[in-house]
């Protein structure tokens, strides 16, 4: 096509889309980055990350081969584990209650170990995350959840190394320029409508890739899809990801798949801003929740706080908390958890009670029924088995017994003061619904045939997650789905 200036048009400007542009340019393809945002913005959810990397390892050796920074003190002060491929296989199987679409799963296990590697000749550098996945058990470290990596400085570690890349590269990028429909032509998908500054333009490719996020942004999406509730959640990250990617692929005859009433909502800050915010892109963290009771405004316990290692918890417990009366929650903890309590807990803006007696705080929680949140903590703190060491660092078996809603893990009596309580609400942090693809990467139309010259990756793929989600699992996704797309779309593009 004479018309062609670019070869691979890839639209969105976080983790998914470096690594699709990342990808064709290896390839020798000629690539253009659309960024929605400003350029002081870009890099979607991506940027709002804690950098969480989930990958096959065994042991320390694997660990070294992705970190090699890590000292020989480290490591042998340190209990990586080993999370098998199997291991995997079963967290994603397990979580999404066997939804999950089995060529994509084993196409994220199968890969995710490698694009760790591949991200790192890019210039990205990992860590080991003892901040965050370890606590410090009989003067050694020891992960749990499954995740041991990190990207360097977070998100924003992450996708800074990933724009460093592409702008010495020679990928070109377009801020505040956002995609707005397909063209199509005899060929398949043969560029995009873009707007910038209000002004529409056509861009002409050969190949185009949408790595433009789910539509957790978009309100009326939120309600229409996710259900009643929703239009009120806090969304967890960037304001960007309102759905046009899924949309715009939709609307040309893809096929919709995956669970399109379903997303990755967590306990988090009540009174959080409507976005995130990038100056504090963890502030609304609430993530120490197995150690504490969750209490709803009529003073009841409503869920098992330590049904599982938090990893595997969290990314559902949002829509609990948002389905409670008023939409809130409080996090009540005593002085006994106060050592493994994450650090957003003392970050400024939460919303918090601290009390010496149970009495005084119920007394302080004016939207709480008090008198039955002192039953339920007595109940509960009766039902306690403490015949089990606490032990933060996997499931310890702590449970309660006897109560209508059991606390299977972690079950220490809330009887030490001083006592705290966190209000939190739902946050949202991205939807599962979207688009179906291939294990090339193609997206496919409603009769599972290829859209030629068109591909996705990252959180607008559905069939991923359904339900519930495996921390750390949403850049791996991002970055083994980006990869494979951008390699497809360059491969089409110079055929
Ligand atoms: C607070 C928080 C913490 C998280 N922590 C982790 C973690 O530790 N580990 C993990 O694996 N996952 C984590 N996640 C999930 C993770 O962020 C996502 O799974 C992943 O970043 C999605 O990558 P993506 O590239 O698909 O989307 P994004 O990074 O959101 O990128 C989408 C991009 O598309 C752009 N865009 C949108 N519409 C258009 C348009 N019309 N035209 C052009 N551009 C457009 C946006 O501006 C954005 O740049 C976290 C999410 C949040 C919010």
């Amino acid at each position: 096509m004479a018309d062609t200036l670019y070869d691979v048009v890839v639209v969105g400007g976080g983790n998914a889309a470096l690594c699709a542009a990342m990808a064709a340019q290896e390839n020798g393809a000629r690539v253009l980055i659309l960024e929605k945002a400003p350029e002081e913005k870009r890099g979607g959810n991506s940027n709002f990350t804690g950098g969480g990397f989930r990958v096959v390892h065994h042991g320390a050796d694997d660990i070294r081969a992705i970190v090699p920074d890590l000292t020989d003190e480290e490591i042998s002060k340190t209990d990586f584990g080993e999370y098998s491929r199997d291991r995997y296989l079963d967290d994603l199987f397990n979580v999404t209650q066997y939804y999950i679409d089995p060529d994509l799963a084993e196409y994220i296990v199968d890969n995710a170990t490698k694009v760790a590697q591949w991200l790192r000749s890019k210039g990205v550098r990992f860590l080991a995350n003892y901040g965050r996945q370890a606590f410090l058990h009989e003067g050694r470290f020891k992960f749990f959840g499954g995740v041991v990596l990190y990207a360097n400085g977070g998100g924003l570690g992450l996708v800074a190394s990933e724009y460093e890349y592409a702008e010495k590269n020679g990928i070109e990028i377009r801020y505040q320029t956002a995609a707005k429909s397909l063209i199509e032509g005899p060929l398949g998908v043969q560029g995009v409508r873009v707007v910038h500054n209000r002004i529409e333009d056509e861009i002409h490719a050969k190949s185009v890739v949408l790595a433009c996020g789910g539509f957790q942004a978009n309100r009326e999406m939120r309600t229409k899809y996710l259900g009643p509730g929703f239009d009120s959640a806090k969304v967890r990250g960037t304001r960007y990801n309102t759905g046009d990617g899924i949309n715009m692929a939709l609307d040309i005859g893809a096929q919709s798949y995956g669970q399109w009433s379903g997303c990755h909502a967590v306990s988090w800050e009540r009174y959080a801003t409507d976005f995130g915010e990038l100056e504090t892109p963890h502030a609304g963290y609430r993530h120490s929740y197995p150690y504490c009771l969750m209490i709803n405004a009529e003073g009841k316990r409503f869920l098992d706080e330590g049904f599982d290692e938090r990893n595997y918890t969290y990314a559902k417990y949002g829509r609990i908390v948002m389905q409670q009366p008023g939409g809130f929650a409080w996090q009540v903890f005593d002085s006994q958890v106060k050592h493994v309590m994450r650090d957003e807990y003392k970050t400024r803006g939460a919303t918090k009670i601290t009390a010496n007696t149970l009495e005084d705080l119920a007394d302080k929680m004016p939207d709480v029924d008090g008198a039955q949140m002192l039953a339920t903590i007595k109940e509960y703190n009766e039902a306690c088995q403490l015949n089990t060491d606490f032990d933060p660092n996997g499931k310890d078996g702590r449970t309660t017994k006897g109560l209508e809603v059991e606390k299977t893990n972690w079950a220490n009596t809330i009887s030490e003061p001083p006592f705290e309580a966190y209000s939190v609400g739902c946050g949202i942090t991205f939807t599962f619904g979207g688009l179906k693809i291939n294990t090339s990467g193609e997206v496919l139309d409603t009769e599972d045939i290829a859209i030629p010259g068109l591909y996705a990756a990252g959180e607008l793929v559905g069939g991923l997650f359904y339900f519930n989600y495996p921390g750390s699992t949403g850049l791996v996704a991002g970055s083994v789905f980006g990869r494979l797309a951008g390699n497809s779309a360059a491969a089409h593009a110079m055929d």
